[in-house]
């Protein structure tokens, strides 16, 4: 069954300890994923360090639609001192991606792992606000959205100048965007939106060599993996990374 959509009334609300237990020294290890079956209650306002506002933990980087997790499983070894979440609107998605993270927590693959990963069941074209503060994410991940991409949905894009200027406010000024698509027409679509709003600047190719996310967005994810195994008949994989330039937005 669908859950109706929970969500949370502003990062004030949302108790990150639940998410991220390691971290908070919190024994309470009941998943809470937004979903029918992994509910979330968001009952009032959180004290300062489990929403964030005090403390040292807080997420800072986005997955955004993160499909079945795989790079979130990718990075999460890679940057084990940063809180990384996915959102994805499918519930059973979120499910599973739920349960991937607490059986590597619980040692599936050997020591206990994985505690700085977390996922929710959400839409991100519309809440990123309730759950983020201004300058807060140093990453946003967008791989492989929209795989039926026509021109003519342009309002349902998740990169979209308008969106953008979201993105740009929970996004800390020098933050990565990066975006990934097998897609020609969508990449240029989102390259398009990028280039021409004033507060992200292409990142150039020199300034990537070595980029450990950048290896993970081109072949961690499921659709990356999936792209890659269509062999020679396959097709290529189309990024772009984007610094969030600028001062810190008002409001
Ligand atoms: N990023 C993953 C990958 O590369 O394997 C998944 C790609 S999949 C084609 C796109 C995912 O985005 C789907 O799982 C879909 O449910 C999710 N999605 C689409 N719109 C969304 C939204 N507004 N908020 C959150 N997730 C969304």
């Amino acid at each position: 069954p669908c859950s109706v959509l929970r969500c949370s009334a502003s990062p004030d609300h949302v108790d990150w300890s639940a998410h991220f237990p390691f971290f908070f020294e919190c024994p309470q290890d009941r998943l809470q994923l937004n979903t029918a079956e992994n509910p979330i209650e968001y009952p009032g306002v959180v004290p300062d360090e489990r929403n964030g506002k005090a403390g040292p933990h807080q997420v800072r980087f986005l997955d955004v639609g993160c499909g079945f997790g795989g790079l979130l499983m990718a990075l999460s070894p890679k940057f084990p001192d940063k809180l990384m979440l996915g959102m994805e609107i499918r519930e059973q998605v979120t499910n599973y991606v739920g349960k991937r993270i607490q059986a590597m927590r619980q040692g599936a693959e050997g020591e206990p792992s994985h505690h700085n990963v977390s996922v929710i069941r959400t839409n991100a074209m519309k809440f990123l606000p309730n759950y983020f503060r201004k300058g807060q994410l140093e990453k946003m991940f967008f791989c492989f959205p929209d795989p039926h991409f026509k021109r003519k949905n342009a309002r349902r894009r998740i990169i979209s100048y308008g969106l953008l200027s979201v993105y740009a406010y929970v996004m800390a000024p020098g933050g990565l965007l990066y975006h990934a698509t097998d897609v020609k027409d969508l990449h240029e679509w989102m390259d398009t939106a990028c280039e021409e709003h004033p507060l992200f600047r292409r990142v150039p190719p020199e300034e990537l060599e070595g980029d450990a996310c950048l290896e993970a967005v081109t072949a961690e994810t499921e659709e990356a993996k999936r792209v890659k195994n269509l062999g020679r008949f396959g097709h290529d994989v189309y990024f772009s990374v984007f610094r969030r330039v600028g001062p810190l937005s008002d409001g």
